[in-house]
C-alpha cells in the first residue's frame, strides 16, 4: 500500500469530547477528515456525507461483501465503516487523514497499518463522561448507561494507544493532540 500522507487514529468513550477536541485542535492544519459509513440514525443538525454516510444495514452488508472497509465495527448496536477508498485516496494525495473510531476499528487499522498514529481522548472520569452524555440530551437513558459500560471497557484498551489526552481542560488537551499532529 503506498502512501504519503499520515494516519491519525483518535478514539475515546461516547462523550469524552473527542469531535470538538479534534475540531479545535486540526485548525489551521492540512488535515482531511475520514467520513465513515453508518447504520445509525442522524442525529438532529447531521447531514448526509459530512457528519456520517447514512445507510441502510442491507447496503452496508453489500460493502462488506465487497471488501471496501478497512475497518468496520459494531458499536453500541449500530454497524460504523472505514471505506479502504476514502482513506487511501486522502493518503495516496499526499493529505494527512483523521480516523474517528471506536476502539476495536482503531487496533484493526494498526495492525494492519503500524505507521497509524493512534490518540485516545480519555475523560477526566467516568462520572464526569455521565454528566456530559445525560447533559447533551441527545439518547435514550438506556442507551446512555449502554454507552457508558462500553466506555469502561475501552478505557481498558487506552494503554495500546500512541498517546492518551485526558480531555479535562478543553484547549490543554487540544493543544496536546495539536502538538501530536505537528510533530
Ligand atoms: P456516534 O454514534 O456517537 O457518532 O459514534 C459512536 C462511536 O462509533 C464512536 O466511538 C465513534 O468513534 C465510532 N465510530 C464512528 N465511525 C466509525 C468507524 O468508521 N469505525 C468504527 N470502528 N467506529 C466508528
Amino acid at each position: 500500500m503506498s502512501k504519503s500522507g499520515k494516519l491519525f487514529v483518535i478514539s475515546g468513550p461516547s462523550g469524552a469530547g473527542k469531535g470538538s477536541l479534534w475540531k479545535i485542535a486540526v485548525k489551521g492544519l492540512e488535515m482531511k477528515y475520514s467520513v465513515s459509513c453508518t447504520t445509525r440514525q442522524p442525529r438532529a443538525g447531521e447531514l448526509n456525507g459530512r457528519e456520517y454516510n447514512f445507510m441502510s444495514r442491507e447496503d452496508f452488508q453489500k460493502n462488506i461483501n465487497a471488501g471496501e472497509f478497512l475497518e468496520y465495527a459494531n458499536v453500541h448496536g449500530e454497524f460504523y465503516g472505514t471505506l479502504k477508498s476514502e482513506v487511501l485516496n486522502i493518503l495516496n494525495s499526499g493529505h494527512n487523514v483523521l480516523l474517528e473510531i471506536d476502539v476495536q476499528g482503531a487496533l484493526n487499522v494498526k495492525s494492519q497499518i503500524p505507521e497509524a498514529i493512534l490518540i485516545f481522548i480519555a475523560p477526566p472520569s467516568i462520572e464526569e463522561l455521565r454528566k456530559r452524555l445525560t447533559g447533551r440530551n441527545t439518547e435514550k437513558p438506556e442507551i446512555i448507561e449502554l454507552r457508558l459500560k462500553n466506555a469502561l471497557h475501552e478505557m481498558d484498551l487506552k494503554n495500546k494507544y500512541d498517546f492518551v489526552i485526558i480531555n479535562d481542560n478543553i484547549n490543554i488537551a487540544a493543544e496536546k493532540l495539536r502538538k501530536i499532529f505537528i510533530d
